[in-house]
């Protein structure tokens, strides 16, 4: 395992890794006690894993979650709290070897992305072949305190998207940077997330200015075939908008050589009904989980 996992991340990655850093904080949401929400029930699991070899059409159901022989129990966990003391809370989905991890409303005024998320979560509760091969971890509200009071930066006024150890972060914060990288919990929860689980992708999703009536999708790293796949399924464009100071974006793509694409999903989104919304913006994740599942396994190859 360990050696599938260098091939699929990068050099800083692996370092960062290798030193244990999140592992020590018990992060790893196999460790978690919580029960498992919605189905399947463990006994009914158990029984459906002593069939292994049953078809894709029998496990894509709802029901046990069996993807290539794997037993993957849906796991939810608060896995720390808020400037606030709101739950930050994570998902896992899928036994595969390839980990997507997924957050929303990093900024409070941006929230759209957590019902999508909230969606995604179902739809592959209902359709556990779509995991095939993969891992899904979800961070459904990663700025509870600014998603409750509609504001970007979290409760002490930090824009949580520039507080991470990028080697770009500026020298000099900025008001709102954070003193210090990772100076707040929110933060913290997705660096650790992020070195704990080892993803081949991450996505964040944002929404666009309110005055920008298209969605679009920013990458960092090596993400530009998986972000062209979401464009050729979707009325989403690509744009590079420059990797910002101290940003998820720019330490995850840059520093630890991870693809990530920024989402930015429009505001005039929020007007549509959950069917509309669903087929509006449902490829911007259900498209990399494909790209993911199919992409090239050989050495050297893998995302
Ligand atoms: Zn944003």
């Amino acid at each position: 395992m360990g050696t599938r996992r260098e091939r699929r991340t990068g050099t800083a990655l692996r370092r960062a890794l290798a030193r244990g850093a999140a592992a020590a904080l018990g992060l790893a949401l196999g460790a978690c006690t919580s029960p498992p929400v919605g189905p399947p029930a463990p006994a009914a699991a158990t029984r459906e894993a002593s069939t292994a070899e049953a078809s894709t059409a029998e496990a894509d159901s709802r029901g046990a979650a069996i993807t290539a022989g794997r037993l993957a129990l849906p796991v939810t966990r608060v896995a720390g709290l808020s400037v606030d003391g709101r739950p930050l809370e994570l998902r896992s989905l899928g036994a595969g070897p390839r980990t997507v991890f997924v957050l929303a409303s990093i900024h409070g005024d941006e929230g759209l992305g957590t019902p999508l998320v909230e969606a995604v979560w179902e739809h592959l509760l209902r359709h556990p072949a779509l995991l095939d091969g993969l891992r899904v971890v979800l961070l459904p509200v990663a700025n509870p305190d600014g998603l409750r009071a509609g504001r970007r930066a979290n409760a002490r006024g930090v824009d949580l998207n520039r507080n991470f150890p990028a080697s770009n972060r500026r020298t000099a914060p900025a008001r709102g940077d954070g003193e210090l990288p990772l100076s707040e919990p929110e933060s913290r929860l997705i660096h650790d997330t992020i070195l704990a689980q080892g993803p081949s992708l991450v996505l964040t999703l944002h929404q666009t200015r309110r005055d920008l009536p298209v969605g679009f999708i920013d990458y960092d790293g090596p993400a530009g075939d998986v972000a062209r796949a979401i464009t050729e399924h979707s009325d989403f464009t690509l744009k590079r908008l420059g990797a910002k100071p101290g940003s998820l974006g720019s330490w995850v793509g840059i520093d630890l050589g991870v693809p990530i694409l920024t989402i930015e999903l429009s505001h005039e989104a929020d007007a549509l009904d959950a069917e509309q919304r669903w087929a509006r913006l449902s490829p911007t994740v259900l498209e990399p989980l494909r790209w993911l599942r199919e992409a090239d396994p050989r050495p050297g190859n893998a995302p």
